[in-house]
């Protein structure tokens, strides 16, 4: 068993100040984000200070949209050679982050390409990595892991050691001005991630551990915050929450409901946390047939897998309108049976099985 979180993470309010001189990892920056969301959130004006204190220059790439392509991660390695920045400075939400990563190993492997960073072998070194989350779900600032999504449209997620932030900073103040909307599908990420874990055949003693405790404030805090979005206190709550459970799949990976979610998103729009969530109980259901002792956490925390269920049900995850043609539950089964997440589903899948689950999705 092994238990590694290479990142050094400091949380709490005001947590950037109180150990501004970490986030000095070279001699020129090269700050990732999304177009608003670093801004408003007041974290970016935050890092600027700090850089500006210690005098180092900074390049601002603010291109990210949600769900990165390779075009926008080309650009920012273009950028960050030009300009000779030598870290990174990820904030926002899981794009910007992942991007970041991406664009941290494409400057210090200028040979490579996109294609590239999904095998590990083909690379050794990265820019050093800060990450200042602004939402509280991906988790992505204490993982190994970005996705990305390939010029076919398909998303697939890349994993190496070299990507795991140098420094996080998780502060809840940033995460006040999220919208109910974007607290919710974030949060249903973060639980989705935790869920996944414990489910996982990869789950261990320790990340079982975290796993659990993560349900429980989300299961406690995400009611409570959604009808009072700038409490702070409670944001604090999720932002560990969404913590944890990056610290979960540091260790397991994720599993079927996030490749089952994958398709949704790129294809029908629906958000990412949502489109995963969306499966937890079908596969949770699935994974009890095979593995019950797996579903044990659940079931302490919720009463019973049908109250898990309905705690998403009343949440209103499943609120939306689609439909699937027959060329597109072909495509997403295809998909969904070659990824590597369903390897380590506890359960027997075959393409009947993973249609039924598009299927039963939209009759809830
Ligand atoms: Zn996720």
């Amino acid at each position: 068993m092994l238990y590694y979180m290479p990142t050094k993470l400091y949380y709490g309010q005001k947590c950037i100040f109180e150990n501004k001189e970490e986030m000095i990892l070279g001699e020129k920056a090269i700050i990732v984000t999304g177009r608003n969301s670093a801004k408003v959130t007041g974290a970016l004006d935050d890092v600027i200070s700090v850089l500006k204190e210690y005098r180092i220059p900074y390049i601002h790439y603010n291109e990210i949209g949600e769900n990165p392509t390779y075009e926008m991660v080309i650009k920012g390695k273009e950028i960050a050679l030009k300009e000779e920045c030598d870290f990174v400075i990820a904030i926002g939400g899981g794009s910007p982050m992942d991007a970041g990563k991406a664009i941290a190993v494409l400057t210090a492997n200028s040979d490579l390409t996109p294609d590239d960073l999904f095998d590990m072998e083909n690379y050794d070194v990265a820019l050093p990595i800060v990450t200042v989350p602004t939402t509280s779900g991906t988790g992505s600032e204490v993982t190994p892991f970005a996705v990305l999504t390939k010029p076919n449209g398909r998303k697939s997620g890349f994993k190496s050691d070299l990507i795991f932030p140098d420094v996080s900073y998780l502060d809840p103040r940033y995460m006040v001005k999220m919208n109910k909307e974007l607290t919710l599908t974030t949060a249903v990420d973060a639980l989705s991630h935790a869920v996944e874990g414990i489910l996982s055949k990869r789950a261990t003693v320790m990340s079982d551990i975290l796993a659990r405790e993560s349900i429980r404030l989300i299961y406690e805090y995400l009611p409570k915050t959604l009808v009072n979005l700038d409490n702070v206190e409670y944001r604090e709550k999720l932002a560990i929450a969404s913590n944890l459970a990056g610290m979960v799949i540091a260790q397991t990976g994720t599993i079927l409901p996030h490749s089952l979610g994958y398709r949704i998103t790129i294809h029908k729009g629906i958000r990412h946390g949502q489109a995963t969530a969306i499966f937890l109980p079908l596969v949770a259901e699935e994974v009890d047939k095979y593995s019950p002792e797996k579903t044990k956490i659940i079931k302490d925390i919720f009463g019973t897998l049908d109250n898990f269920f309905k705690f998403l049900k009343d949440l209103g995850i499943y609120d939306f309108n689609i439909t699937f043609t027959d060329d597109e539950l072909e495509l997403f089964t295809n998909e969904v049976m070659s990824s590597a997440h369903i390897k380590n589903t506890p359960g027997v899948y075959d393409e009947k099985k993973i249609k039924e689950m598009y299927t039963k999705i939209t009759k809830i």
